[in-house]
Formats: structure tokens, C-alpha cells, sequence
């Protein structure tokens, strides 16, 4: 097995118009059988010092918050403290594991420059979405964490029950992550029908366009928050606008009513309406 590592996947700057703007971080660790809490850090360079945003996280992302200011001469102020280097270092930590790290710069590795226009297109995207969105909350599948004490087989390292209410097929404890919230356009419908033994099954093929963080992986679940609808991505695709990545194109299938997904208890909004 190779030795537990963490990436981080996001570090995308995000300006909005309304009160908030800041930086959405967001990291992956490759170990499966471990529970880790991170700590998050941000350093003008990439040796340090560093300065402690988050000291224990057991969530998959955190935002670091940077003021929108009213007048227009502060905002030129806070946009280039914004533009000075600023890098950002995870690191994971389990009781008698070592420790390991990753540090990226601001700006999902693009050039400057890149990362400057990605930062404009997102919210030019997020004022056109106040007129043609809905809520949707993104519920990420946990892929490492305590493996789930109901059904999981350690032997066979297998899931012994796919309908399981402790981790609800995922092998792993409360299976997801707790929802982030975001807004996002929902494209075609497919309705595709099968034939299996029982009958004939419909299934409804969704697209949904959301911005490019938090990133969303194959079998995570979307929630569509006024109808209560659940889906299932089946495919993700990022999208770039002008050399940038900006949108993710999912492709989601509805899961039937009586699915384990719902389940899921959908923890209200905690957070204010960052993304
Ligand atoms: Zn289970």
C-alpha cells in the first residue's frame, strides 16, 4: 500500500459582490482505513511562517474569509493583498500515524493572470445564476474514515449489506460529508427506460451545471433542495471559459424514493451563502 499522502484540489479565489469573498479550499487524502483531522494554514511563502485559519477539521474543505469592503479604494487595497503570493498548507494528523502535508499556491495552479480572470468569470457566473438557478446541496461520499461497524467485512474488505443505515452503502461511518450548499442550473432531462426482471424501470438522466469548487466526484449524491429529489453523479466534466476552468458539467441520475440515499439527513445551512 502506498504510504497515506494528501492533495489539495482547490485553492480557487472567489470574489462576490454581496459580503463575502475569500479563498475555497479544498484537499484529498488517500489513505482508506484512517480517520484524520486537518489543519489548515496560510503563509505568504511556501517555507512558512504559517498562520493557523483552521487548527482541527474533520470536513473535506474550509474558506478563508476575506472582507469585501464598500468604498472602491479599499477594495483596490484588499485586491492586491489579495494578489500578493499567498500559499496554503494542509496537514493530517491521526493518533499514532504520522503526520504529512500538502502546500499549494493560491489559484488552482493557473497563472496569475489565469487565476485573476477565473475569479471574475465566477462571479460574473454567480450574478447570472441569481436569475436562472436553484439550491442544490452537494453531499460528498467519504472515501476513507472508521469503516463502517455494521457491515463491513475487514477480511474481505467488503460492504455486506448495500442498504446499510450506519454508513448507507459507503463502508464508511455516516457515509457523507456534511452538505454544502451551492446554487446551480439544472440542464435536459433524459428519461432512459430498462428492462429488468421486475419490470420496466425509468430512470431520469439529469445535467446539472455548477461552479468549478467544491470539486464533485463520481458517486456523490445532489440533493435538489425545494423538491427534496436525489441524484447521483455519474459523470463529471469541467469546463473551461476563455483557458479556465469555471463550471463542472455533472451528469446525475434520480434515485428511486425508497433508495438508502434518502436517508441522508440534509443538515440545514450553516454557513452563510458563500457559493
Ligand atoms: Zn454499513
Amino acid at each position: 500500500m502506498p504510504a497515506p499522502s494528501l492533495t489539495i484540489t482547490r485553492t480557487t479565489p472567489i470574489y462576490h459582490t454581496l459580503s463575502v469573498g475569500g479563498v475555497f479550499v479544498q484537499w484529498h487524502v488517500n489513505d482508506p482505513e484512517t480517520d484524520y483531522t486537518f489543519r489548515v494554514e496560510r503563509s505568504e511563502s511556501y517555507e512558512g511562517p504559517f498562520e493557523i485559519l483552521v487548527s482541527a477539521t474533520t470536513d473535506f474543505h474550509a474558506f478563508d474569509p476575506h472582507e469585501i469592503s464598500s468604498t472602491l479604494e479599499e477594495e483596490a487595497r484588499n485586491f492586491l493583498s489579495l494578489q500578493r503570493k499567498n500559499y496554503y498548507r494542509v496537514t493530517a494528523t491521526a493518533p499514532g500515524k504520522a503526520t504529512f502535508s500538502d502546500t499549494k499556491i493560491l489559484g488552482d495552479e493557473l497563472a496569475r493572470r489565469q487565476w485573476l480572470l477565473k475569479r471574475k468569470i465566477l462571479r460574473d457566473i454567480t450574478i447570472g445564476f441569481k436569475f436562472n438557478s436553484i439550491p442544490f446541496a452537494i453531499l460528498k461520499r467519504k472515501h476513507a474514515g472508521t469503516r463502517c461497524t455494521a457491515c463491513f467485512d475487514p477480511i474481505s474488505k467488503s460492504i455486506l449489506d448495500s442498504r446499510c443505515k450506519t454508513c448507507l452503502g459507503t463502508g464508511y461511518i455516516t457515509g457523507y460529508y456534511a452538505p454544502v450548499y451551492v446554487s446551480a442550473r439544472k440542464g435536459v432531462t433524459n428519461v432512459t427506460t430498462t428492462l429488468a426482471p421486475q419490470g420496466k424501470t425509468e430512470v431520469n438522466q439529469v445535467e446539472l451545471t455548477v461552479l468549478d469548487y467544491p470539486a464533485v466526484e463520481v458517486d456523490d449524491i445532489i440533493v435538489e433542495v425545494r423538491q427534496g429529489r436525489r441524484y447521483l453523479v455519474k459523470h463529471v466534466a469541467r469546463t473551461e471559459l476563455r483557458g479556465v476552468p469555471v463550471h463542472q458539467r455533472l451528469v446525475m441520475s434520480e434515485l428511486a424514493r425508497d433508495s438508502v440515499e434518502y436517508k441522508i439527513v440534509l443538515q440545514p445551512r450553516t454557513s452563510p451563502a458563500l457559493y
